[in-house]
């Protein structure tokens, strides 16, 4: 008999995959988690119901999570990752030389755990001695970790949940406030055809925190809609000013030199809702 996994995206929509394989099906301390094979995307992991990652499509979202804003501020030595448990966004990181360390903060390690046994080309920085994992609330490690990062990236879970808080305004001054004076943060945004409200509303926020905003895109077919989007917020540095030139070369299969201003060409309704 055949297995279809769906995920329901609104109420009235989702998307659907053919399962080969169930590894994990578990209610963690925080969240259901489920690590399924599917045929068409590869080894997918699920949080509550969730597409968070496959192995197909994942080098979209963990670098456009990771090289917009590392590239963007000149040294960035010190970078924080909150969520991200799976070790995307940690690998990305990796390749960049001036990264001195690197702070993976994921709510449950049991994330952690399960990447590192089924998703290992994802997982595989993990264990590089320049990489700290801890497994704690990011919200609290911002708030007691003032003036401590270059780059704080968000790689949460929808605002549901353990990442209820980490949506909210108070959550992006805490940001502001571990960042050293010149840091950058970038956080994950959702889609701009569900979730139009969320994007406004987390673009309202991040500009009453940092003097400088922008919202960025890319696609990524397993998440709802495929178009997703990423705000950043920076106290000095404008993304929009980097240049291809001072863009070194790095191993990437999205992200290029020529694509980092392409990414905030954004579609005329898009632009409409962060103006
Ligand atoms: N790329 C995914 C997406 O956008 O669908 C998200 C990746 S998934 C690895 C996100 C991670 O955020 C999960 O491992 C989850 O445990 C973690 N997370 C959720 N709330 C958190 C919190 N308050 N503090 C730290 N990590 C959190």
């Amino acid at each position: 008999m055949e297995m279809w996994y769906t995920e329901k995206q609104t109420d009235s929509f989702g998307i659907t995959a053919k399962i080969t394989k169930t590894y994990v099906n578990e209610q963690t301390e925080f969240q259901q988690l489920d690590m399924i094979e599917t045929e068409e995307f590869g080894t997918m992991l699920v949080l509550d119901g969730m597409v968070m990652t496959t192995v197909k499509d994942e080098f979209v979202y963990h670098e456009m999570v990771a090289h917009p804003a590392l590239f963007t501020h000149p040294n960035p030595e010190n970078v924080l990752v909150v969520g991200g448990g799976d070790g995307g966004v940690i690998r990305e990181i990796m390749k960049h030389d001036k990264v001195k360390t690197a702070v993976l903060v994921d709510i449950d390690g049991k994330v952690i755990e399960y990447s590192k046994k089924y998703l290992p080309s994802i997982a595989c920085e993990l264990e590089n001695p320049r990489v700290e994992v801890i497994v704690n609330d990011g919200f609290m490690h911002i708030h007691e970790h003032k003036n401590t990062y270059d780059v704080i990236m968000v790689d949460s879970t929808e605002p549901v949940g353990p990442a209820a808080n980490l949506f909210t305004r108070g959550f992006y001054q805490g940001i502001y406030e571990a960042l050293k004076e010149d840091g950058i943060f970038v956080a994950q945004t959702d889609n701009p055809w569900f979730k139009a409200d969320l994007i406004q509303s987390v673009n309202r926020d991040v500009k009453e925190v940092f003097p400088i905003v922008r919202v960025y895109g890319a696609n990524i077919p397993t998440y709802p809609s495929g178009l997703w989007t990423f705000t950043m917020g920076s106290k000095k540095y404008d993304p929009l000013a980097v240049k291809e030139a001072d863009i070194a070369e790095i191993d990437t299969k999205y992200y290029s030199p020529r694509l980092h201003q392409a990414a905030f060409v954004l579609p005329k309704f898009v632009e409409d809702l962060v103006k």
